[in-house]
């Protein structure tokens, strides 16, 4: 009785915790529901909650100090979270959690173009994002890849060093990382240094496996939501032929167009019960349309750069793009600090 409303309510608050109408311009509001008698249940019910989120969920709920410290206790919930989507893979190396989640469901900057987009990673190894436009041409038009050909990259052992792209004329990698990965190599050659080359070649393995893992997984999720979206969308219809009005206009209520997004993204159904908790704000919010400004735009979040910040300006060190690779170039690179500082995997 109580936790399915509940539940929904607490897992889609990310759609619409930022929304504010201007006749609640100072409250924080859940489908006009007071969302305070939520931050005071108990935190058993919190964990059952948790239990039965996404990883985006988590995402946005880890913002809550209840939800936060609850999750804390209980990291599980993290690896139920991805199950729920299709099983997704592990984090790769370095990457907790919730950059994990942020990484593969968030969206960002198309590396091209430079627009907001929600598409999934093009490259989950190079950390290149692109919208469903630069899409095709991406490994063409983006600056400082180089595209090398398979017994290449086999035969070079600083190549198989730095993160890569399986594509199908090859391999694309960025140009910085190569360049630094293959100093660390010459470093570590020169010094015959056996541990270091052990240790690097398992931890750059074990990276490429996790982003194959999560290139495969990919696939099935693309397939699957596309599934999903055409579902929500038919609902969609059909709710906005009882209400006698035209389906595109439901979207322009900001609330249900993030809800909408947010089962989608999920792969999550559409049901009754769903709109009847937000049909009244959203109802409300199509009348107000004309009153409100567009829904706030996402931070966007530009690609990842790591430079090294213990090299000088204008070195490849700097221009590092790659966490794992500023991880070994540190380990080679700069010993003592990399000793002094504790990082570790
Ligand atoms: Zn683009
Ligand atoms: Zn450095």
């Amino acid at each position: 009785m109580f936790a399915s409303p509940c539940l929904f309510v607490v897992r889609k608050w990310q759609s619409s915790i930022s929304f504010r109408t201007p006749t609640m311009p100072h409250r924080t509001c859940l489908f006009g529901i007071d969302a305070a008698p939520i931050l005071s249940i108990c935190p058993e019910i919190i964990l059952m909650i948790l239990r039965q989120c996404s990883p985006m969920d988590l995402v946005y709920l880890s913002d809550i100090a209840v939800f936060r410290k609850v999750l804390e206790d209980h990291p599980s919930c993290w690896s139920n979270a991805r199950s729920s989507v299709l099983s997704l893979p592990k984090p790769a190396l370095l990457f907790s959690e919730l950059q994990h989640a942020k990484m593969v469901f968030e969206g960002g900057i198309c590396a091209v173009c430079s627009n907001d987009t929600d598409e999934v990673m093009l490259s989950f190894s190079l950390k290149i994002r692109c919208c469903a436009k630069c899409k095709k041409t991406a490994y063409r038009q983006l600056p400082g890849l180089r595209t090398v050909s398979l017994p290449e990259l086999v035969a070079s052992r600083g190549l198989t060093w730095a993160p890569f792209q399986i594509v199908g004329r090859g391999v694309v990698l960025r140009n910085v990382d190569v360049i630094a990965m293959a100093e660390c190599y010459r470093v570590v050659q020169e010094k015959a240094d056996d541990i270091n080359e052990f240790i690097i070649t398992h931890l750059v393995a074990d990276q490429t496996d996790d982003c194959i893992a999560l290139e495969d997984w990919k696939g099935d999720y693309l397939r699957e939501k596309a599934a999903v979206s055409a579902q929500n969308t038919q609902f969609l219809r059909r709710i906005a032929g009882e209400l006698q009005i035209k389906w595109i206009k439901l979207l322009k209520s900001p609330t249900f167009s993030r809800i909408v997004n947010a089962f989608n993204r999920d792969l999550a159904l559409l049901g009754r019960m769903d709109w009847a908790l937000v049909s009244r704000q959203v109802l409300a919010e199509i009348r107000l349309t004309r009153a409100l400004s567009p829904p706030p735009r996402i931070i966007p979040v530009r690609t990842a750069a790591y430079g090294c910040q213990i090299c000088t300006e204008g070195t490849v060190g700097r221009q590092i793009s790659d966490m794992l690779t500023l991880y070994i170039h540190a380990r080679i690179m700069h010993p003592s600090y990399f000793a002094a500082h504790g990082l570790s995997v």
